[in-house]
């Protein structure tokens, strides 16, 4: 089973609690207006053996604190997302977030989450519209469902407003001169580090969840 990756990240401190593992899979075709998250839009052929991917990850999964997955939209490649998960399972005791843009409804049928494979799940289309309060959001209409009991004990206490501390953000430079934001971006800080990148010569590209 292949899937299409677009990165991963170790560690990401932003995208749910403790040091996590972020792995964004590539491919979106809800294409919520102002998505800052469109260098994942794009459709690829699916290329990475999900058997070699998690050995290549298993010395982060031995070490992270958590799993989050994110996009482009993950269930847009259900089968090999289930394969990742199981392995993962089967690799670690630490909770799954998973962003998604489709509807909570929707992802509860689904059987990578009735089968108890995501602990929490951050749902919904991003809105641009909509004010940004919540926690590990981008857009008060995403809702924030712990799906397991680990998922309750991690997550539980984090569906809240966002507060001031929470307003973090992961920056990663690579070897080619391009910075890497990760995390859940206030309104605008895009554009005012951009502006900023771009005085110095770098560009930026965003790695945020926003699905
Ligand atoms: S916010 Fe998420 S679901 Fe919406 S277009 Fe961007 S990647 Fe897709």
């Amino acid at each position: 089973m292949k899937l299409a990756l677009s990165r991963v990240h170790f560690p990401v401190t932003t995208l749910g609690p403790g040091r996590r593992l972020g792995i964004w899979l590539q491919g979106c075709s809800i294409r919520c207006p102002g998505c800052i998250s469109s260098d994942t839009w794009a459709k690829r052929t699916p290329d990475v053996e999900v058997s070699n991917l998690l050995e290549q990850l298993d010395c982060w999964l031995q070490e992270c604190e958590g799993v989050t997955i994110s996009g482009g939209e993950p269930f847009e490649q259900a089968d090999a997302l289930e394969q990742l998960l199981y392995g993962i399972r089967e690799r670690t005791a630490v909770s799954v977030l998973v962003y998604s843009g489709l509807p909570l409804e929707e992802l509860r049928q689904h059987t990578v989450v009735m089968r108890g494979l995501v602990d929490c799940l951050i749902s919904d289309p991003f809105d641009v519209h909509m004010k940004q309060s919540k926690y590990l959001r981008g857009s008060d209409n995403q809702r924030m469902t712990c799906m397991t009991p680990l998922g309750q004990r991690v997550f539980g206490s984090l569906d809240r407003e966002q507060a001031d501390t929470d307003r973090q953000l992961d920056v990663m430079f690579d070897d080619n001169g391009e910075v890497w934001l990760v995390g859940v971006p206030s309104r605008g800080d895009m554009q005012r580090l951009k502006s900023v990148l771009a005085g110095q010569g770098t560009s930026l590209t965003t790695t945020e969840a926003r699905s």
